[in-house]
């Protein structure tokens, strides 16, 4: 039976030090969250955003825009924030509405202050990176520096070993086959174009579920003694399942993640530990 990585433990413990450490400061973090539009999914992530800041002591602004407002007009609350003292760390909340460019929206977050990592500066940083720092010390997007931290808590060795990435987005896959291409070990990516998906994987000593696909990766998918990182959530009518189907993998794999309780906290204080970085960068 797999070793179950508990995101949600981790998360709760990395919260923890984030508040010793503020409470320490001679300032407040601050993080402005910018919503447009009311789609229910990006209230709930925003709201739960909100309340981690608010949890560590961070100076938390929330903006909720009508979702009719003007590029120009976004731009505009955009710079003000870049200008504002106590802000260190502008997320945007995507996906926006299709009339605004996320592009044009993005390239105009200072990117000392981009919390999120999607500027084209911090992104190019990302890949110039040869080794992976600390990850205290390292602006990286999100959820793949929450998936780093888990494997380095749970002391998993990369080095050398074959990772395989599933799913090739700025969001999740990209970055995590850096990162992990930084820690020495051999990556390949994947995606909806792949052949021979099921083979591959089956070969490999890592794998990084990113699709969106309930229980996409199955058992005849991993090897014994596997690591499986699920990153996809996904709402069905069980309720939210991950891209792994957990039922059939966690015999087979030494280490998995649970969806509910994996990678998602673990976003989350990632967010937090970007806001800090940003903040101490600041002062
Ligand atoms: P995207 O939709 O942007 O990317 C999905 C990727 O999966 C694409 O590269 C796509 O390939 C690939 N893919 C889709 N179908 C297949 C297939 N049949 N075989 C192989 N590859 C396939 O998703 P994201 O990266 O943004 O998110 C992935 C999942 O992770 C989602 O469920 C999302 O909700 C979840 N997520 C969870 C987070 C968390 O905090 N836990 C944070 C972010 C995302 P192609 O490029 O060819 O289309």
């Amino acid at each position: 039976m797999a070793q179950l990585i508990d995101g949600k433990a981790l998360s709760k413990k990395i919260q923890l030090q984030i508040k010793q450490e503020v409470a320490r400061l001679k300032f407040k973090p601050g993080l402005a969250v910018v919503l447009v539009g009311e789609d229910p999914a990006s209230q709930v992530y925003v709201n739960s955003k909100e309340k981690a800041c608010q949890a560590v002591g961070f100076y938390s602004q929330k903006i909720v825009l009508d979702k009719n407002i003007t590029q120009e007009k976004l731009l505009t609350v955009i710079k003000k924030l870049n200008k504002d003292p106590k802000i260190h760390g502008i997320l945007v909340q995507l996906p926006l509405p299709k009339h605004l460019n996320e592009k044009i929206v993005i390239d105009n977050i200072n990117p000392e202050k981009d919390v999120d990592v999607f500027h084209p500066y911090n992104v190019g940083e990302l890949l110039l990176m040869k080794y992976l720092p600390k990850l205290d010390e390292l602006l990286a997007p999100c959820t793949p520096k929450g998936i780093m931290r888990m494997i380095q808590e749970y002391k998993i060795d990369v080095a050398g070993k074959k990772v395989v990435v599933i799913g090739r987005s700025n969001l999740v896959g990209k970055p995590i086959a850096l990162m992990l291409l930084a820690s020495n070990a051999t990556v390949e990516i994947c995606h909806s174009r792949t052949h021979d998906l099921e083979k591959t994987c089956a070969q490999a000593d890592i794998i990084i579920a990113a699709i969106g696909q309930a229980n996409f990766v199955n058992k005849s998918m991993v090897k014994k003694g596997t690591v499986v990182i699920d990153v996809g959530i996904n709402r069905t009518k069980e309720g939210l399942v991950g891209d792994v189907n957990f039922k059939e993998v966690e015999n087979i794999a030494s280490y998995i993640t649970p969806v509910p309780g994996g990678v998602g906290p673990m976003t989350i204080a990632s967010l937090l530990e970007n806001t800090l970085l940003l903040a101490k960068k600041h002062q």
